[in-house]
């Protein structure tokens, strides 16, 4: 099932839809513009409604855009219907047929192209092998699990050898184990046959987990591009960084820029501050992004915030403070359960934040 890996380039595309009294423009895509690189996978991640499938269905050719250019490999292919353009898209419904068996079920896009019985039964072998279903051939898919199904699903997909793999929410009809099973299991594969895959989810954890590269939209706008690491340590808006995991915001004062960090002012107090969003500048009103995992409980007084231990939360491998300060209920996440930065619910504390691990971000952004 080798194959040359291919890009794909979106350049400027933009998409509108006529509302429903077919008046007002819908602008579910808003000038896109990203490659994904041959053989690897990314992910668009954000809210409903923030243009995802809009844009999975322009690179297969289900929706043809307002504006712009989309190249597969080097070919322009904005106009070509989906049947030209050696993609392969899997939706969140596995849409396979009930009255055949799983092999005809992966046999079908194969026996549409003419391709011979032999070659079809040797493909169709490999591709439930690769999926972990070569004993499942002769299976009605009404009798397998909702796992199984996605995998006879991806089995199908892949069998017509496409340059790219088009995932939609694949996995949000299973349950979470099932899902986290699968995650492992479509990057596996992805990254057996080096196929270029371009993923829709609005499950941060999914993105997180799978991707070499994160896209975040939001009302049809991409807001950043980075992998995993890059968009959750050094999100350059509060809307990425509140959406692709936990984080506080406090709102501080931007002052002098030393040499390896920023002086912010947080309600009279200061906080050394590493990182910032690349446009930002001293006296600009920002806010200061936390993570739960970057900030310290210590004694009443000794750090930059006060606050009281309202909840602990044991998880076993951590446990989740949850601290009131003025700036309202803060997360603080502690490594090991047993450790001496435990405070008991009710006791004051302060939060102290560690330099490298804090970013200042841009207010403007919700
Ligand atoms: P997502 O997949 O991120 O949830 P979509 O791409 O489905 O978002 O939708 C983006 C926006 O475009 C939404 O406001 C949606 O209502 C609108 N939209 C999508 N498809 C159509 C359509 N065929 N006609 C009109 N509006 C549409
Ligand atoms: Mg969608």
């Amino acid at each position: 099932m080798e194959k040359k890996s291919v890009s794909v380039t979106l350049k400027n595309v933009t998409k509108k839809f006529k509302d429903v009294k077919g008046k007002a423009d819908v602008i579910a895509v808003n000038g896109a513009e990203f490659i994904v690189e041959p053989g690897e996978l990314v992910t668009l991640l954000g809210p409903s409604g923030c243009g995802k499938t809009t844009t999975l269905r322009m690179v297969a050719g289900f929706e043809l855009p307002t504006e712009g250019k989309i190249l597969i490999g080097d070919t322009d292919v904005t106009m070509l219907p989906p049947n030209k353009r050696d993609t392969a898209t899997m939706f969140q419904s596995y849409g396979l047929f009930p009255h055949m068996s799983v092999f005809d079920n992966v046999a079908y896009g194969l026996k549409l192209r003419k391709v011979a019985p032999d070659e079809i039964k040797k493909r169709v072998n490999e591709s439930l092998d690769l999926v972990g279903l070569a004993t499942y051939g002769d299976r009605a898919p009404g009798k397998l699990s909702g796992g199984q199904q996605q995998r006879v699903a991806l089995a199908r997909s892949l069998i017509v050898t496409p340059s790219v793999l088009l995932l939609d929410e694949p996995l949000s009809n299973l349950d979470a184990l099932l899902r986290e099973q699968m995650r492992v299991e479509i990057k596996r594969i992805q990254k057996t046959l080096g196929i270029t895959a371009i993923y829709v989810t609005h499950d941060r954890v999914e993105a997180m987990s799978l991707s070499d590269r994160v896209i975040v939209m939001k009302n049809g706008f991409i807001r950043q591009i980075g992998a995993p690491e890059q968009i959750y340590e050094q999100p350059d808006t509060r809307f990425v960084a509140g959406f692709v995991g936990k984080a506080a915001f406090f709102p501080v004062e931007i002052g002098s820029k030393e040499t390896d960090y920023w002086s912010c002012n947080l309600d009279g107090k200061e906080v050394k501050v590493a990182q910032a969003a690349p446009d930002v500048k001293t006296g600009d009103k920002a806010v200061l992004m936390a993570r739960p995992e970057s900030l310290r409980l210590t004694e009443k007084g000794k750090g930059h915030l006060d606050g009281k231990v309202r909840m602990n939360v044991y998880l076993g491998n951590s446990l989740e403070s949850f601290v009131s300060t003025a700036y309202g209920e803060v997360l603080v996440q502690i490594d090991d359960p047993h450790s001496k930065k435990v405070f008991k619910e009710g006791q004051e504390v302060s939060i102290d934040f560690s330099p490298d691990r804090v970013r200042i971000l841009g207010e403007d952004e919700n």
